[in-house]
């Protein structure tokens, strides 16, 4: 039962592991993002940190109440 229990664990871990951002390769891996509110930004505007796809999502969100 112990066992099973670990193995369950395991197989979570993994899946988090996949949808996580790498935060080896952005630049500001301790900053949350401003948009999904997850850490790992890439980008500073506006006086706050944006994932890449973020930004630009939001960019355009912007661009569109204009
Ligand atoms: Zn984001």
């Amino acid at each position: 039962m112990g066992l099973n229990l670990f193995k369950k664990k395991e197989k979570t871990e993994e899946k988090n592991k996949v949808q996580e951002i790498d935060l080896t390769t952005c630049k500001y891996p301790t900053e949350n993002c401003a948009l999904c509110n997850k850490p790992g930004c890439d980008k500073k505007w506006g006086g706050q940190y944006w994932h890449k796809k973020c930004l630009r999502s939001a960019k355009g969100m912007a661009k569109g109440m204009i």
